[in-house]
């Protein structure tokens, strides 16, 4: 266990509470490593990676989130540019600009900004970036080839979720870990990674409520993983004593962001907890920067 990395929370009335996985910290962590890779590539290679963000239009959040990443590049050493294209783009225009870059052989990762427009096919263009030069790791091939374990370039937000659970030093054989969500960015290919540690898993989706079962699965839950977007959805009394709990949820309620999980009264039953925000979002973004140097490193193979 990463001691450094979690919290230990006391109580009002003196109670030990869950420690709490501070993303953050994590975060730093994760980008000194990585600083120090990169600086060894650019003195074998002359050079280090260099990534492409792609937006369409110029929307406030998404260009705070793209400075916010610029910055995480910047201090590891990783160039980062953004391509700002015209709202007016069509499809088949874009796809070109996409297919520029994948030729480009000095750009070594590409990843596309959301929100896009309504009239572009986020998956279609998605599947256009370069296997090799895919920095969110979620296209066809690339999830492919994660189920088949021959790619180290894993969608940044599960790949998230599993830095936090290392963090907490839970062993996952033989372990029930709950996936709350089951979405091709976050859900299913977490369990993948789950699986590949030989937890034991179960993914609940909005079937499972429909059907009143996800107590059930949640309460048995050793790891419990949740990425819906439903503010409070799962309940601090659900959780079984000790659990390790990630919460993946992003959601603005009054003007404050809060995740999925109840903080207050999950923490009173969780062993460790991820908190909202500062939790598994500063993390992501340090994943998309590894993505980037994996990419960079498959590249440079390619050539030797
Ligand atoms: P999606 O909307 O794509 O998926 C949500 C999932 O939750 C679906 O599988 C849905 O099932 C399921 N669901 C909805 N309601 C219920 C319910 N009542 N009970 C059980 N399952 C339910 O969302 P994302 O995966 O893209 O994102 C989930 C959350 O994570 C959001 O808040 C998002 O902002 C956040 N997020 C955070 C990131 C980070 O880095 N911190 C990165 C990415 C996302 P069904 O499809 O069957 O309806």
């Amino acid at each position: 266990m990463n001691v450094l990395e979690c919290e230990n929370q006391v109580s009002r009335d003196g109670r030990m509470t869950a420690k709490i996985l501070d993303g953050k910290i994590i975060a730093q962590r994760l980008k000194d490593q990585l600083k120090e890779e990169v600086d060894v590539l650019k003195k074998k290679h002359g050079r280090g990676p260099r990534l492409v963000n792609v937006m369409i239009g110029d929307n406030h959040s998404a260009c705070a989130y793209a400075n916010s990443q610029k910055k995480v590049a910047e201090y590891i050493g990783i160039e980062y540019d953004l391509l700002n294209l015209s709202t007016e783009i069509t499809q088949e225009e874009f796809i070109e600009e996409i297919k520029k870059l994948n030729s480009d052989s000095a750009v070594n990762g590409i990843m596309i900004h959301k929100p896009i427009p309504e009239h572009i096919d986020y998956s279609k263009v998605a599947d256009f970036v370069d296997i090799n030069k895919d920095l969110e790791g979620i296209n066809v091939a690339n999830i492919g080839k994660m189920i088949l374990d021959q790619t180290k370039i894993i969608p940044c937000t599960p790949a998230s979720c599993m830095e936090h659970i290392r963090s907490s030093g839970i062993n996952l054989r033989g372990k029930e870990a709950v996936i709350v969500g089951h979405s091709t960015i976050v859900g299913k290919p977490l369990s993948l990674l789950l699986l590949n540690e030989y937890a034991t898993v179960t993914v609940c989706h909005i079937a499972t409520s429909e059907a009143g079962k996800l107590v059930e699965h949640i309460q048995k839950a050793d790891l419990l993983v949740v990425a819906v977007g439903k503010p409070g959805l799962i309940k601090g009394d659900w959780i079984k004593p000790g659990a390790v709990v990630i919460d993946v949820g992003i959601n603005r309620v009054d003007s404050k962001i809060v995740g999925d999980v109840e903080f207050d009264s999950a923490k009173n039953k969780a062993g460790y907890i991820t908190p909202v925000p500062g939790g598994v979002g500063p993390v992501t973004v340090v994943m998309l920067m590894r993505n980037g140097i994996e990419a960079f490193k498959v590249q440079i193979r390619g050539k030797e």
